[in-house]
């Protein structure tokens, strides 16, 4: 690869590859570099008929015609409960040979788009990585790249075209990626979701066996435990944690502090605690016995 070049295309794929053919038929010298080397796999196989016109511009129609790529005419929508609407025939929409695109194979549609670019004057490096892009104050005006397993070197080139798909090498750089919350979405194979929904059902039989222990442990504890009958405050307490106690002590009072009890906020707050309090009901817990009533303070 040559040190300087006109234009250089970061990404051999469809993007890459037209804005690469399509400069070097305009005479710029041109390079590509694609950190894969293709046929690679990809996803995103199902073309629409407004591709017709860029592939045309391409010289791709030919291509595509000859090629084993499957025709498509229609598209048709399935709902979340799987309800299929009516067919969408692109043809009824516009009666031009541009209705009928295709369902390509996308290691095979992107690797005859690279070939393409190179038959247009593209030179195209596959299995090189670009580390980073060259500034000079805002313009860029290089890259940084890598061959495999090979040192770094540094390309200058008067237009730096950013056509790394997802990666947005240059978008991450400049920190402008924005993520669209409606769209925040992500595809993972049928072997990862095999692999993760196994984990998640595992995880399930781990928290029903944990349950399942607590409650024996509960009930294990149950005639060491004292339960408040209601929620509220401790508001005396007479023994501390793990002293002995006879039978019929007293070890703490218990006052309701249900909101239905409390008389609204236009009371003073002096008023309104002493009104409440004497509603309040009180629950005294004693070692070995309990008892709860409605006191009057
Ligand atoms: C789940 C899903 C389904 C989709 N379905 C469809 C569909 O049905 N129809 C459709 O038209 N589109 C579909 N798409 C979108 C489609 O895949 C993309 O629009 C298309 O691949 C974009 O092409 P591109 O050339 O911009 O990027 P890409 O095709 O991703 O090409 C980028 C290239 O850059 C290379 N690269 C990245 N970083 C570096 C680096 N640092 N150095 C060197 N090379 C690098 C990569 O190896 C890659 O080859 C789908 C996308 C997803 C995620």
């Amino acid at each position: 690869m040559e040190e300087t070049c006109d234009v250089f295309v970061l990404g051999g794929g469809p993007a890459g590859s037209t804005a690469a053919a399509l400069l070097a038929e305009k005479g710029w010298k041109t390079v590509i570099v694609d950190k894969e080397r293709h046929p690679r796999f990809h996803i995103g196989e199902s073309l629409i008929p407004e591709t017709y016109w860029v592939l045309q511009r391409l010289k791709m129609l030919d291509k595509m015609k000859k090629s084993h790529f499957i025709k498509k005419y229609s598209v048709q929508f399935v709902n979340a409960n799987g309800k299929l609407s009516a067919p969408f025939y692109f043809h009824d929409n516009k009666p031009h040979e541009c209705s009928q695109t295709w369902q390509v194979v996308r290691s095979e549609f992107d690797h005859m788009m690279l070939t393409n670019a190179r038959e247009h004057g593209v030179a195209a490096f596959e299995g090189v990585r670009v580390r980073d892009v060259l500034f000079d104050g805002p313009r860029a005006v290089g890259v940084r790249i890598q061959e495999e397993g090979g040192a770094l070197r540094e390309i200058r080139a008067r237009v730096v075209v950013d056509a790394s798909g997802q990666t947005g090498l240059l978008m991450n750089k400049l920190e402008l990626r924005v993520w669209d919350p409606l769209l925040d979405k992500g595809a993972i194979t049928k072997s990862e979701f095999d692999r993760q929904n196994t984990q998640c059902l595992g995880a399930l039989e781990q928290v029903s066996a944990a349950q399942a222990r607590t409650e024996m442990m509960a009930k294990s504890v149950t005639d060491g435990l004292v339960r408040a009958p209601f929620e509220g405050v401790v508001s005396e307490k007479f023994v501390t944690p793990g002293e002995w106690v006879a039978p019929g002590k007293p070890l703490f009072t218990l006052v309701d502090d249900d909101p239905a009890y409390d008389l609204g906020g236009t009371l003073t707050e002096s008023l309104r605690k002493r009104i409440t309090l004497q509603h309040h009901r009180c629950y005294s817990c004693f070692a070995y016995g309990s008892s709860c009533s409605e006191i009057d303070r």
